[in-house]
């Protein structure tokens, strides 16, 4: 999904363990009853992780509440099996067993046997503060659906918000739109404050310093690694976009005829200046506007080896009635049923979209062999998925990918070199954006009663280089729903971006044998075997640092990155 959460990702995967012997394998009393664990919990949670696909498929296509009311009631039956506590103390017996055996255990099975602990870990929680929590969630999420911007007593949609952010060239109407939908902050600030604090004491209870903390371990990450990794990153980009930041004030600026130092956060297009504001002439739009979209997605598939049929036949791709209006890809049983969800109109953005959509399809059970068993048969992680689905999306702005496929571009120089930049400025705004949630999540849980608000400000004037408005003390942070329902997982998106980068340079030096800046992968199928053999093949077999050196022969760091923003 592009920047969604999707509920369907497990994201109990990770391990703290460093080494796992190779080697000869010898069976082990602990490694039979690890075997034991994993056909029981086979037999038992295979079924109930179909159902809750199958159930999250219907509910988001139909909208129906009886269908939402379905879907709850087999993620519910998924949770209870996983938060048997009997059950979690034979695994973490069987984990520690393995761990400690003088005999060489099996990698695959102590892998399996690590991908599970996880899974369970993150459901030990007390089913009193679970019920808290949930109902802590559920009012925050419902306060965000009922909430409309109200301006000189005018509701707004959030669509219509975003509609004028976009076109108003006038100053104090775009000040007044965005202080009306930052109002929503104050409405859930006391009962998101409750939650990071719930959220914590589940943490503490299963050990952790605190949520943060917690939800980085379940994904495999440690806190200081990643902080380290976006150190990194804003050391390599910061002069880069200060240098687009100008750009993009000097053009915002003059359309609201006032001074680049008067520019305040409701000058940028969306409300938190994640996206870049249109500020080129050329647009993508008129070319796709004459394009089947599919047919284009077919084809492009189909030549670099990865075809997508099957998916296309599943999936439900065209509005409708009742329909969730986003886009996402959900592998329903392992066994290779992938489905897509889309809204598909003929723009640019859904273009992008489908890319992105059908590169999670590519990188699923459809081409990660059956030999490598259930419990391992997915995605190696969010953010190796989300980095495979971004480094397929970039194309859709780029002219000469268009040519390839036999689009014909009018003013191929002028638009080619208008797609470049944007998604130079797309990655660069996006990072920083990306640095204020982390941060400001880090912190968040680390000291819940801090002042908040103005955290929030002194990151995004760092990171994002936006003046904060003037004489302004409010919850703002708590206007991002993410905060809300998708707590410390925004940085998977940026961590993702980083192994697309590097794995499509990986692609340009090994298989195509040209710069990255120009590597194109039409009609290449060597492209879809390098992915299948690099990237796919070991499922969650690898953790995901394990897979990014496999993939890249480097560990994930910000250099392609980087390199890719010249
Ligand atoms: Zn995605």
């Amino acid at each position: 999904m592009r920047q969604l959460l999707s509920g369907m990702v497990l994201l109990g995967i990770m391990t703290s363990r460093n080494s796992v012997l190779s080697g000869g394998v010898e069976d082990v009393p602990a490694s039979s009853r690890a075997r034991q664990f994993l056909s029981e919990h086979e037999a038992k949670v295979r079924p109930l992780e179909k159902a809750v696909s199958l159930a999250w498929w219907q509910a988001n296509i139909s909208g129906k509440d009886e269908d939402f009311k379905a879907k709850e009631e087999a993620q519910n039956r998924l949770d209870a099996v996983l938060a048997d506590s009997s059950r979690f103390a034979e695994l973490k017996k069987i984990r520690e067993a393995l761990s400690g055996s003088a005999k060489k255990a099996d990698e695959t099975l102590v892998r399996e046997i690590e991908v599970l602990y996880l899974q369970y870990l993150e459901k030990q929680v007390d089913p009193e503060l679970l019920r808290k929590m949930n109902e802590k969630a559920n009012a925050v999420e419902k306060a965000f659906n009922v909430y409309r911007a109200k301006v000189a007593g005018k509701e707004m949609t959030d669509s219509e918000v975003r509609k004028l952010l976009k076109e108003s060239k006038n100053s104090e109407e775009r000040r007044a739109v965005w202080e009306a939908s930052k109002a929503v902050g104050a409405a859930v600030e006391a009962d998101l404050k409750e939650l990071v604090k719930l959220r914590n004491e589940e943490a503490r209870k299963l050990d952790f310093k605190d949520f943060h903390v917690l939800q980085l371990y379940l994904n495999e990450q440690s806190q200081e690694k990643v902080l380290q990794l976006f150190d990194e990153l804003h050391e390599l980009t910061r002069k880069p976009f200060q240098a687009v930041k100008a750009e993009i004030d000097a053009k915002l600026a003059k359309d609201y005829g006032v001074s680049p130092e008067n520019l305040r956060p409701w000058h940028y297009n969306d409300p938190f200046f994640q996206e870049s504001p249109a500020i080129y002439g050329a647009s993508f739009d008129p070319v796709y506007a004459k394009v089947d979209i599919l047919k284009l997605c077919r084809e492009f598939y189909a030549g670099i080896g990865l075809p997508i049929e099957d998916v296309i036949a599943r999936s439900d791709l065209y509005e409708k009635e009742g329909k969730s209006p986003h886009a996402f890809c959900t592998d329903i049983d392992r066994e290779g049923d992938v489905r897509v969800l889309a809204n598909i109109v003929p723009n640019e953005y859904w273009m992008g979209t489908m890319l992105h959509e059908l590169g999670h399809s590519v990188y699923s059970s459809k081409n990660i062999p059956r030999s490598v068993p259930y419990v391992l048969r997915a995605e190696c992680h969010i953010l190796t998925t989300e980095g495979m689905a971004m480094m397929f999306e970039q194309f859709s702005k780029s002219a000469d990918w268009l040519e390839k496929m036999g689009v014909h571009v009018e003013d191929r120089v002028t638009l080619g070199e208008t797609g470049r930049k944007m998604r130079r400025n797309q990655l660069l705004i996006f990072s920083a954006w990306c640095q204020v949630m982390l941060r400001f999540e880090k912190s968040m849980y680390e000291d819940p009663d801090r002042d908040l608000n103005r955290l929030w400000w002194d990151l995004v004037e760092k990171y994002q280089l936006i003046h904060r408005p003037d004489g302004r003390n409010a919850p703002d942070y708590a206007s991002k729903i993410h905060i809300v329902n998708a707590p410390a997982y925004y940085h998977n998106y940026l961590m993702g971006q980083l192994f697309a980068s590097q794995v499509h340079q990986a692609i340009a030096r090994e298989v195509l044998k040209t710069d990255p800046a120009n590597a194109l992968y039409n009609g290449n199928k060597d492209v879809g075997e390098f992915l299948k053999k690099k990237v796919f093949d070991p499922g969650r077999s690898l953790r995901w640092n394990e897979l990014t050196r496999h993939a890249t022969g480097e560990d994930l760091n910000a250099k392609a990155f980087a390199a890719g923003l010249k």
